[in-house]
């Protein structure tokens, strides 16, 4: 039994008292006693060993279910996550559930099925009416309703009907069969753009595989035509009866996205954290029964149930929140190919700039890799160039030349894009004093400074307001250093006050309903310059934006992850893609102090491909991710030396463990050492082989666990981290 808890291990626990063992199957839930409380579990397997005494063993109080709620597959495809990323299995299990369905609510599968009689059940001789009058009845019933009788009708039917159909279902003469709405989905299909030669051939090569374990990444520039790829080959699925699971980072920021499925493949359900408990819970039930053809979702839909799963998409595969970052650090985009791996179906990962991880992966053998090298219809590839700023004169982080180039665009008609990963007015206020920095006083890190006068720390959410003088020195003149989001706003307000400014960013985007607004004034044409976070970078089309800047690409140049450059050329080039969507030729200005840093430069001559593969010879160098398995292992508590003393102690147990295949570095305190009032280190571990790395965990785990150290801190597993801090 899995229960809901941190322990890394399964219960024992002897069925209901007075209830029947062999209607248990693994899958249902099941109530049970745990300590002093009650938990929902679920039964993941019958044992006629069980790890303690009979004598100790518990009686379960409630079997919830009379079916599995969890699929045979799901819970292998969870039991594996489990073991994967050394997470408790109790605790997997529940994002596989809704809310209402982990608190222990009552699951009927849907009713609007029809129950008929299966092959067997016509073949038998009918139910005596003398022995068995009811089952009788229902059995004339349904001998002559070939095509089933819903359960309405069996209620005016028979009064007490459901023990009657349950003995004929036992007996294997009765079925329930729900309709394939699938047929109905492929038929609302609208027609799509005829289809350049690209296109057809990964198509073609998709659907060749479309009976087996594929994975593919669809590599084409944005705008490309990949998610005509996607809707093309999910046409075939449905055709063949199977319904299509696609993954997205975020709905809430492409609500066209879902819009352009739903025109082009009829049902289509969103499933994301904007929805209630109860619409979560109808579109997992509606997913399992096989009557939602198409699900598309953020992360964690990659659990989506799936009565009859035909392939499974991935949109922008190397979008870091895909990675879970607190609690069970999942990828969805890895557990997404080893579902279609257990289930024999292809899966397609698209990207304009995938992650080195996929890329190195086709490098392997293990995906094949298909390209849309054109952008699709009539639009042209930006033109992309770096700016030099060293001593440029410079307006708020806008270089002159960045200047007469908007001035340029916005004079022709197209619409600007500017690009700058920072959000707030100012990420520094320094005394003019005594040089004193503003610091949060839970966190490393620098207060930023927002417009309305207030500091932020956006690491851990404090805020106050702007003292009137500095805790140093008690002086009253502070400086503002640093860029961010708004401050760009207001200095663009100043250069161009004839021009519509819409700031797209978290801050901004708050309130329901304002990011659309915000697109909105963009598409109508009363914004004419765009400037965001990495929030503008995703997905959206705006076709009249004919130049994009990059505020601050040194950024990513230089950042203590060694997964920096990475992020920002993809954000370089995410970024980029928004520009010249139509007709208008677009162009891409890049400021940088490096114009010479080679990654910068593979970027901008030769596109996103050769930046790659030169980021992998780096990393192949340096002997990290993909070219290793990482694991990361994390400790943080108040207490100031807990966290190193558990790592240290931890060492001791990974060393006794480990061949020399296997490096560990540390432990260190983590980059940021102190969030949220707590103190943070971290212990490395790189192997050569995964199998190995996981080797070694597996075996290592629960002697981490039981450690007298752990008790003095919070302490996490984190198998392929996304992000070092
Ligand atoms: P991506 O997902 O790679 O960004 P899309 O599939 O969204 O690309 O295509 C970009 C734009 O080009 C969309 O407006 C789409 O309707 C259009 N498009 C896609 N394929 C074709 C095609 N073969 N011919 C004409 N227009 C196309
Ligand atoms: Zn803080």
């Amino acid at each position: 039994m899995a229960v809901p808890s941190p322990l890394h291990r399964q219960f024992d626990y002897l069925p209901p008292a007075g209830g029947e063992q062999n209607s248990l199957c693994p899958g249902m839930r099941v109530r049970v006693p745990f300590g002093k409380r009650h938990m929902v579990g679920v039964l993941t397997g019958i044992t006629s060993n069980p790890g303690i005494a009979a004598d100790r063993l518990r009686h379960a109080s409630q079997v919830l279910d009379a079916s599995p709620v969890i699929s045979e597959d799901m819970l292998a495809l969870a039991g594996w996550a489990a073991d994967y990323y050394h997470h408790p299995i109790g605790e997997v299990l529940q994002l596989l559930l809704p809310a209402s369905l982990r608190q222990g609510r009552p699951w009927k599968p849907t009713q609007n099925g029809k129950w008929r009689l299966t092959d067997a059940g016509r073949q038998a001789d009918a139910p005596q009416p003398h022995r068995a009058p009811r089952q009788a009845c229902l059995w004339n019933l349904l001998a002559q309703h070939a095509e089933g009788v819903d359960t309405t009708a069996l209620a005016t039917h028979l009064q007490n009907w459901k023990a009657p159909l349950k003995l004929l279902e036992k007996r294997g003469w009765v079925e329930f069969v729900v309709p394939p709405v699938l047929a109905a989905g492929a038929r609302a299909v609208a027609a799509g753009p005829r289809l350049n030669a690209a296109q057809q051939q990964a198509i073609e090569n998709i659907c060749a595989a479309l009976d087996s374990f594929r994975p593919f990444l669809l590599d084409g520039v944005t705008g490309s035509g990949k998610t005509e790829v996607y809707l093309q080959v999910i046409v075939e699925s449905l055709r063949l009866g199977k319904q299509a699971l696609v993954l997205v980072p975020e709905i809430g920021l492409t609500p066209q996205l879902v819009e352009r499925f739903r025109m082009r493949l009829g049902s289509v359900a969103a499933f994301h954290s904007g929805l209630s408990g109860a619409e979560r819970l109808e579109t997992w039930q509606a997913a399992s029964d096989g009557r939602i053809p198409v699900v598309i979702g953020t992360r964690s839909a990659v659990f989506m149930p799936l009565k009859n799963p035909g392939v499974i998409v991935v949109d922008e595969e190397h979008d870091a929140s895909f990675k879970q970052q607190d609690g069970f650090r999942y990828s969805a985009r890895d557990i997404a190919v080893m579902r279609a791996r257990r289930r024999s179906i292809p899966i397609v990962l698209g990207s304009a700039t995938p992650s080195l991880e996929s890329l190195y992966n086709v490098r392997q053998g293990r995906y094949a890799q298909l390209h849309l090298p054109e952008r699709a219809g009539n639009a042209k590839h930006p033109r992309m160039r770096l700016l030099d700023i060293r001593s440029r004169r410079m307006e708020e982080g806008l270089s002159d030349l960045l200047l007469d180039a908007m001035r340029q665009h916005l004079g022709a008609g197209g619409q600007v894009l500017l690009f700058l990963n920072r959000r707030g007015y100012a990420p520094t206020v320094m005394c003019h004093a005594c040089g004193t920095t503003l610091q949060c006083a839970r966190c490393d890190a620098r207060l930023t400074l927002h417009a309305d006068q207030r500091l932020q720390c956006h690491h851990c959410g404090a805020q106050r307001p702007l003292p009137e003088r500095c805790p140093q020195c008690g002086g009253t003149d502070f400086g503002q250093y640093g860029l961010g989001t708004e401050r760009v706003e207001r200095a663009l307000q100043r250069l161009f006050p004839d021009t519509g400014i819409a700031r797209i960013d978290r801050d901004s985007t708050r309130r329901r309903g304002s990011l659309n607004a915000l697109l909105d004034t963009v598409r109508s044409g009363e914004s004419r310059i765009l400037v965001g976070t990495q929030m503008l970078t995703k997905g959206h089309d705006f076709p009249d934006v004919t130049l994009v800047g990059i505020l601050d690409a040194d950024q990513g140049l230089f950042g203590v992850d060694f997964r920096s450059s990475e992020r920002m050329a993809q954000l370089i080039v995410q970024a980029a893609g928004r520009a010249g969507r139509s007709l208008r030729p677009g162009e891409v200005l890049i400021q940088t102090h490096h114009p010479d840093h080679p990654l910068l430069r593979h970027l901008v001559a030769d596109g996103y491909a050769s930046f790659a593969a030169a980021a992998l010879i780096e990393r192949r160098q340096a002997g990290l991710p993909p070219y290793a398995a990482m694991a990361l292992l994390r400790a943080e508590a108040t207490a100031p030396s807990a966290p190193m003393a558990y790592l240290q102690a931890a060492k001791t147990v990974l060393t006794a463990c480990l061949g020399n295949d296997i490096q560990l570095l540390g432990p260190a305190p983590a980059p940021m050492e102190r969030r949220a009032g707590r103190i943070r280190a971290q212990l490395l571990l790189l192997a050569n082989q995964r199998a190995r790395l996981q080797q070694v965990l597996g075996t290592a785990m629960p002697e981490l666990i039981a450690l007298k150290q752990a008790r003095r801190v919070r302490w996490s597993l984190d198998v392929d981290p996304a992000d070092m801090y």
